[in-house]
């Protein structure tokens, strides 16, 4: 499916400068939506994946569907003071800004086979970030799958040797 006229381009939101890609039109047209789920979970049953890892709060929207459709569990990745039990965390460095973000630290298993989802991958930091967090739990990371990549940011440089999807690049 061509996904592309499923996004709005919003310039310079939230800040001057950032041209924003909106999901939002995609969530809401029901086919569009479920054919970007199971492009994604065709990508984790190849991956043979046994959990979907997801940080806050688009990473949710892709990851659950995936997660339901395949009968496999979703982890949250959560900013700092999010999760209520042991967390281990990291910092990383947004587009725009800085954070923290944590993982409850017994949702993996070692050697679990994790497909992490969101829904856009940009500098990379926030996959990078969760990479680690997925691979310090003792994770292997079978896949990174994201609805839309912007090239230009060259995030993809940070995922290098590791298996990617992404349904739309600019
Ligand atoms: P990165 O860490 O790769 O620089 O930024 C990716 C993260 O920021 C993703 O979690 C994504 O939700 C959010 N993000 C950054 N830019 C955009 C954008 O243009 N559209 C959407 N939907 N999310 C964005």
């Amino acid at each position: 499916m061509d996904y592309n006229k499923y996004i709005e381009i919003v310039d310079d939101w939230p800040k001057e400068g950032i041209s924003f890609k909106d999901i939002t039109p995609l969530m809401s047209d029901g086919d569009a939506f479920r054919a970007a789920v199971d492009d994604i979970v065709e990508f984790a049953k190849e991956k043979e994946v046994d959990v979907i890892v997801g940080p806050e709060a688009r990473g949710f929207i892709i990851g659950c569907p995936v997660s339901y459709a395949l009968g496999r569990g979703f982890v949250p990745v959560r900013k700092k003071g999010k999760l209520p039990r042991e967390v281990i965390q990291v910092n990383y460095g947004l587009e725009y800004g800085e954070n923290v973000l944590a993982i409850h630290k017994d949702a993996i298993k070692s050697g679990q086979r994790v497909l992490i989802t969101d829904d856009l991958l940009a500098t990379g930091g926030t996959i990078e970030a969760t990479i680690k967090l997925v691979e310090e739990l003792g994770g292997v990371v079978a896949g990174c799958a994201f609805l839309i990549e912007l090239s230009y940011l060259n995030g993809i440089d940070k995922l290098e040797g590791y298996e990617v999807l992404s349904l739309i690049t600019y």
